[in-house]
């Protein structure tokens, strides 16, 4: 009997073939007591599981292609390097000797201890750091476990072309085995939208969807399966009907997509000749390639969050290293640095960030510029790291939650102080480093006249920006309605920002995610938006739109909707703007 169930879309795609139940790889825990005579043995036990866990992920990291799973192998050493901490490390050894307890017990206390932290975290990004943790352990438990049940994937198929693979959880490790076998298509039970599997069945290609209750026990092995990545569903035991529609528009995907890679090297040009120029959001090497792939005209933002995520702050050479590396990979591409954006809602062990925990509400705290300007010793090595590597002049500065004047003129003098220290010390660096504001404040955003004469460009941040004008948590699914690009409050806003930046001849890109939904491109036109910064994966899909769009019947529809949002009832602000454009 057919039926359907849903999930999380995070990986679009049709994928149709038989199901494949993976063997649960979820472990029981139970605690034990030892006698203090065996403490040592067991911490060398653990120690034993570390290192085999450790030569595990090598060898899969090695037999991994890393030109097509790159994300894979950076997601899998950054697994190894986590096994080599020593604070985990440490503390679940003092555990096993302090409680008298086996070591998968010990590792599970400090997990939960590590969780609980996380969980407190409101990024998202940094969130999925916990995933990572639990997986690690995870593993170290398998090792410290039986043989049979420490080796992944031990029964599943060599050939897996026409497969979709369903299983509890997946780690990089064993998504990027099931990729090298050409799994069609993965389900899981566990895994949201920001999870690591989310991320990399996305960059792989994998159509997938993620946190379907109950699938292992409601789908059984052979059962004809039509997986749906973009809308988040599965068919199981569909009729002729629905196999022949879905295979038509499998085969119209594949003809999409092969059309989209044909645009690479065509010209960003609406229909009516406005000339746009695309860049990409990127951070980590394999981001930084795709974008070159695409043919992005640059990085428009570059995060710099991921190097404070482990131990203590990068200092000013580890920064630099990383900085001129994504330059190298560019080849003369152009990149927008990011000054951190960590503060109370985004935590790291690398800063002490106890004090600032207690605040009430952490998304309006001390984060970004605000606690930069606060330790600015750590902000000052930064500074420095940037300034040696615009030495290239390639390099552009971005300072994340501009609210004020003041604070601009504090971060120039700060720039200032970095330069005297780099002629002391005759390091070389481009004096006129452009120096730009992200408007992500609203307020920011009314007094653009005033902040814009301070700076050299801006870049429009609408994750942060929508969360502030609409008072709806980004990252808070209860009040998801409400983050909404077409309220008619954050239209007008927008408009005024970009309005105002080009009578103040001042560079403006947008880098929110919504600069890069196709869905909103006809938006960003007929708002005068020529600057888009977005993931790579949706560049050519912005840059068909853009090719496809008549930007002065757009702007004639944004004026006539700006008149009264209300008159057309049946169509949205998006549904009037691509009604207003020549078919294709
Ligand atoms: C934004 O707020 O739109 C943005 C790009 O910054 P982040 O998502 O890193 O806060
Ligand atoms: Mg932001």
């Amino acid at each position: 009997m057919s039926f359907t169930l849903e999930g999380h879309a995070v990986a679009p795609g049709i994928a149709i073939g038989r199901v494949h139940l993976a063997e649960s790889n979820e472990l029981e825990i139970g605690e034990h007591r030892i006698g203090e005579d065996d403490v040592e043995n067991e911490i060398h036990r653990y120690r034993n599981a570390v290192r085999a866990a450790r030569e595990q992920l090598l060898e899969i990291a090695n037999r991994i292609d890393s030109s097509v799973a790159a994300p894979a192998v950076e997601i899998i050493e950054s697994h190894v390097l986590m096994l080599g901490d020593s604070k985990i490390r440490q503390s679940t050894e003092d555990h096993i000797r302090r409680e008298l307890c086996n070591a998968e017990w010990a590792l599970q206390s400090q997990l939960e201890q590590i969780l609980s932290e996380f969980r407190s975290i409101e990024d998202d990004y940094i969130r999925t750091r916990g995933e990572d943790v639990t997986q690690v352990v995870r593993l170290v438990q398998s090792k410290l476990g039986d043989e049979a049940a420490s080796a992944p994937f031990e029964n599943i198929p060599d050939r897996l072309a026409d497969t979709l693979v369903v299983a509890m959880d997946l780690t990089p490790g064993e998504l990027a085995i099931l990729h090298q076998r050409g799994v069609a298509g993965i389900v899981t039970e566990h895994g949201g939208p920001h999870s690591h599997t989310a991320i990399l069945s996305s960059s792989l290609g994998i159509p997938a969807v993620l946190g379907v209750h109950g699938a292992r026990s409601m789908l059984k092995e052979n059962d004809m399966l039509i997986l749906d990545g973009g809308l988040g569903i599965i068919l199981a035991d569909p009729d002729q009907a629905t196999l022949d529609h879905y295979q038509e528009v499998r085969k119209e995907a594949e003809h999409f997509r092969r059309s989209l890679i044909s645009l690479r090297n065509r010209p960003a040009v609406s229909l009516d000749g406005v000339e746009i120029s695309l860049q990409a959001n990127a951070e980590r090497s394999e981001e930084l390639k795709q974008s070159l792939a695409v043919g992005a005209d640059g990085i428009g933002l570059y995060r710099t969050e991921f190097l404070y995520l482990q131990g203590s702050p990068p200092d000013e050479e580890d920064q630099l290293a990383e900085y001129l590396s994504a330059l190298e990979l560019l080849n003369g591409a152009s990149l927008t640095i990011r000054t951190l954006d960590l503060g109370a809602d985004k935590s790291t062990d690398a800063i002490d960030f106890s004090q600032l925990r207690r605040a009430a509400n952490p998304a309006l705290g001390l984060r970004a510029i605000r606690l930069c300007l606060r330790d600015t010793a750590l902000f000052m090595t930064q500074l420095r790291a940037i300034l040696r590597a615009s030495a290239t002049e390639k390099v552009r500065c971005l300072i994340p939650m501009i609210t004020s004047v003041q604070e601009i003129r504090m971060v120039r003098s700060l720039l200032e102080e970095a330069k005297a220290e780099l002629d002391q010390r005759n390091q070389p660096y481009d004096k006129h480093m452009p120096l730009g504001g992200m408007i992500e404040v609203p307020a920011a955003a009314l007094a653009i006249d005033d902040l814009g004469q301070e700076l050299d460009f801006i870049s429009v941040g609408t994750n942060d920006l929508l969360q502030y004008a609409l008072a709806a948590d980004r990252g808070d699914e209860q009040v998801a309605h409400l983050y909404d690009l077409q309220h008619p409050g954050v239209v007008r806003l927008l408009r005024y920002v970009l309005r105002e930046a080009e009578t103040l001849d001042l560079p403006a890109t947008v880098c929110g995610e919504a600069a890069g939904d196709p869905r909103n491109t006809r938006l960003w036109l007929a708002l005068g938006l020529c600057n888009f910064s977005m993931h790579p994966g949706r560049l050519l899909e912005v840059k068909r739109v853009i090719r496809e769009t008549d930007v002065g019947a757009a702007r004639e529809v944004l004026k006539a909707w700006l008149k009264d949002p209300t008159l057309s009832r049946a169509s949205s602000l998006l549904e009037l703007l691509d009604q207003s454009q020549p078919s294709p």
